[in-house]
């Protein structure tokens, strides 16, 4: 079936603050923000289980993810120790090698999981955004934006890429190496094994508070949606609480967008997208996005430029109409496909 992701068809995401150049300029995703590892990686060295040691493809990713989770603050690394001392959450993190079709991360008892095709979308979702989102800041900046994506050998590949992780939701294909090899240092793949990193730690962080604040599977619904609040929070606490300039917050914010743009694409049909378990999904993302401040324009410009190429990936694969219009601001485009997405929801 037709995934909804074709190379070539109008990506319009254009807005009237294109036209100020300084709201471009490169990203910078290079390791510098990640210290080496530190006492509380060695604990978790293990931090995948131990029946293998590599997590081909992403080894290098997940190196970043482990990394990261151990030094995010000195606060959330003293919670991770004692909390693991105390026997409330284990020291490591399962992830399910089994070829099978995509599903989501999960906390059972005070274990983690993460079903390897989770990580694939992740990394897969990461990539397409990144790619296509620094492409269309540079024609913007060289003014041959006209809501087409240029095509080159890397927006090709962004595409290969969402489309192959796409298809997992169906049935399972393993990783598509003559696509990418996201361990070698080729351009984006480094920078989005670090957007996968944090991305990977928000996620984390969720799991961690059901499990440490003693979340069970509950019939009620509003209890049910309390908790996933509860646990986004607790997430965005630990990965944006630490975050002090607009540029790491930007960053960030990337990666929690990836995160929310991930589980979005997780969904098999629009109407799913409330259950009875979890808040609306649009609902979750624009939540996480409402805890970030960030003065700097062109920072938040990026940001809700990236989120914006998700959201629009989203309605591009259901159908959904989009409006051609150009927008004031890249926030009114997201908040009208926010709400362009809400209304396919069978319930609120
Ligand atoms: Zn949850």
């Amino acid at each position: 079936m037709r995934l909804g992701f074709e190379h070539g068809s109008a990506l319009d995401i254009r807005t009237v603050a294109q036209l100020n150049s300084s709201l471009h300029g490169k990203t910078n995703f290079r390791l510098t923000s990640i210290s080496p590892c530190s006492t509380y990686s060695d604990t978790l060295a293990h931090m995948v289980n131990s029946e293998r040691t590599d997590y081909e493809p992403l080894t290098a990713a997940l190196n970043v993810f482990v990394s990261f989770i151990s030094n995010v603050s000195e606060q959330a690394r003293n919670m991770q120790l004692e909390d693991v001392a105390a026997g409330k959450v284990r020291e490591y993190i399962d992830i399910l090698m089994d070829d099978e079709t995509l599903s989501t991360p999960y906390a059972e008892g005070i274990d983690v999981y993460f079903p390897k095709t989770f990580l694939y979308l992740l990394w897969a979702v990461c990539y397409y955004l990144f790619v296509v989102t620094e492409t269309i800041m540079d024609q913007e900046m060289e003014g041959t934006y006209d809501g087409h994506l240029r095509s080159d050998a890397f927006t090709r590949r962004a595409y290969d890429l969402i489309n192959y992780a796409l298809t997992l939701r169906f049935r399972y294909l393993p990783w598509p190496y003559e696509v990418i090899d996201p361990n070698v240092d080729a351009e984006f793949a480094r920078d989005v094994n670090v957007i996968f990193g944090y991305a990977l730690a928000y996620v984390y962080f969720h799991e961690y508070a059901h499990v440490t604040l003693n979340h069970s599977a509950v019939s009620d619904a509003i209890l049910s949606k309390d908790q996933e609040r509860e646990a986004d929070n607790f997430a965005l606490d630990v990965v944006l609480g630490t975050a002090s300039d607009d540029n790491t917050r930007r960053n960030y914010g990337i990666a929690v967008g990836c995160a929310g743009i991930s589980m979005l694409y997780c969904v098999s049909d629009p109407k799913n997208l409330d259950s009875t378990t979890h808040p609306p999904v649009d609902i979750r993302l624009a939540n996480s996005m409402s805890y970030l401040s960030i003065a700097d324009p062109k920072a938040n410009y990026y940001l809700y430029k990236l989120l914006c190429v998700g959201l629009v990936g989203f309605c591009d694969m259901y159908k959904i109409p989009v409006s051609t219009q150009i927008y004031d601001t890249i926030e009114d485009q997201y908040g009208d496909l926010l709400e362009r997405i809400a209304t396919r929801r069978t319930s609120t």
